[in-house]
């Protein structure tokens, strides 16, 4: 393909998306395909020779839309948002284009560079502790992940690393591998999949605790996880706490687990992925609160501030303790301006890294700081414009309206939840998730579109009382 075919096929392109914007409201925001679909229809083979990016992008239309789950449907309001918008795929569209690979700082100069100007423009913007950002005095700074799950297991070997050097210095006598078998982490029961997860991957312990009947995790119950693990001889070695949970929105006590880890010597990590993107608004950073006393902080820009996934933005304290943990250099990766700029490739998993700074500066140029900080305010309260029509059906229970997020159910028997969202699921035009909250199943409703408005939280509730009204019909008056 020349320039002058991709001009063509690229504009034809984005003709395609925005129309498919436009009209997205009208489609069910479910696919109907069945499982195996796509196998029937695409050829044994790849072509032998090439075809034209016209037929390509024809068969885009005819068998890839039928199976694509509309995650930017305003219906769309399963798991948590992932975040779209128009400045943000121009920025993956320039940053594929270009096609470099910020291994180091030569390798990209202003790849690295507006990294860390993003990094400081981003953790201005929520307010973050001035420790971790690249511009302050200390050894802070942040980095660009790929997702929140990479964050949480990077934080959890750093603090293996730092844990192990520790107690190596202090107790000659202790191999490597006894101080490995005995680290423990903790986290909430609450907590993402991706957190037991990086227990997994990181060979350690993972202890999830008990929450509060909020969903919090509280100073006092990891206390307790720690003075009974340091009996029975094992070492304490990381905590995650979460800034608003997967199944509703719930903050860990920051103030509370804070002064605990930094007392016993463990890494804090905050997993703030969903909420973290709400402290752009001033009104909303009292729930982190205690933030400063953490080692390591992460929020997810391709989940709500109109930054296209992926983009995880990751602070810590000191980035020494990641340079030390995954620092393997090699002669072809030697860089004359070491030390001037950060090493980003020692700061992940990967070698190679993408140009992700570009589409995050596209977003908070265009949007700037007020347009994102109305986008998050309008999610809000949205959120409670539903909660408020849950209050005023007596069938249903509200558990919980935080941030984005509302979990609610029929009273009585988890049953009639789970028939609930079964028929509201048949019907396709909506996409809602299930959850649980004190151990009782919930609906799980979440503003995700940023296309979302009230007449579609409207629509919504429509959906969902004609469906109820099928399961428990009203009483007749
Ligand atoms: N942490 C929390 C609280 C989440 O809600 C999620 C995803 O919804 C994750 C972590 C995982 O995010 P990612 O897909 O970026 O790994």
């Amino acid at each position: 393909m020349d320039a002058e075919q991709f001009r063509e096929f690229g504009k034809a392109a984005v003709d395609y998306i925005a129309d498919y914007y436009e009209t997205i409201r009208d489609r069910p925001v479910l696919s109907n395909v069945e499982p195996g679909y796509l196998g029937d229809l695409l050829p044994k083979d790849p072509p032998q020779s090439g075809e034209s990016w016209r037929d390509v992008l024809e068969d885009v239309d005819r068998i890839i839309m039928p199976g694509i789950t509309h995650w930017h449907s305003p219906h769309f309001h399963a798991y948590y948002p992932t975040a779209q918008s128009f400045p943000s795929v121009v920025g993956e569209l320039m940053s594929a284009g270009f096609g470099v690979v910020g291994l180091s700082w030569i390798a990209s100069p202003a790849m690295t560079e507006l990294e860390v100007v993003m990094m400081n423009w981003l953790g201005r913007m929520l307010g973050l502790p001035e420790q971790f950002l690249n511009c302050s005095e200390g050894p802070g700074g942040g980095v660009i992940q790929g997702s929140a799950s990479e964050s949480t297991y990077i934080g959890l070997l750093a603090a293996k690393d730092k844990k192990v050097r520790e107690l190596m210095e202090t107790n000659p006598s202790l191999t490597e591998a006894e101080i490995k078998g005995k680290l423990v982490a903790y986290s909430s029961d609450q907590s993402n999949s991706s957190v037991e997860k990086a227990g997994l991957l990181g060979s350690m312990k993972m202890r999830l605790l008990p929450t509060n009947s909020e969903g919090q995790l509280v100073g006092a119950a990891l206390q307790k996880a720690l003075d009974e693990d340091k009996r029975a001889g094992l070492i304490p070695c990381y905590v995650v706490a979460n800034i608003g949970t997967t199944p509703t929105c719930a903050f860990d006590n920051l103030e509370e687990l804070g002064p605990v880890c930094n007392k016993e010597n463990i890494w804090l990590h905050i997993d703030a992925a969903y909420a973290g993107s709400a402290f752009i608004c001033p009104e909303y950073r009292h729930l982190m609160k205690g933030a400063e006393m953490a080692d390591s902080f992460n929020f997810n820009p391709h989940k709500w501030l109109l930054v296209n996934f992926d983009c995880s933005a990751m602070w810590v304290r000191d980035a020494k303790y990641l340079v030390e943990a995954f620092n393997v250099e090699r002669i072809y990766l030697k860089d004359q301006h070491k030390g001037l700029a950060p090493e980003y490739r020692h700061w992940q998993i990967a070698l190679g890294r993408r140009f992700r700074a570009l589409k995050l500066w596209f977003v908070l140029r265009i949007y700037g700081v007020e347009g994102l900080q109305k986008h998050i305010r309008g999610q809000i309260a949205l959120a409670e414009y539903l909660s408020d029509l849950v209050k005023s059906d007596n069938r249903f229970e509200l558990c919980t309206c935080s941030m984005g997020l509302v979990t609610f159910r029929l009273k009585g028997e988890d049953s009639l939840t789970e028939k609930l969202l079964e028929d509201i699921s048949k019907k396709k035009e909506l996409f809602l998730v299930a959850g649980h909250m004190n151990h009782k199943l919930v609906v799980r409703y979440a503003i995700c579109s940023r296309l979302t408005e009230k007449r579609d939280v409207d629509f919504s509730w429509r959906q969902i009382i004609e469906t109820a009204e099928q399961i428990i019909p009203t009483p007749k008056k």
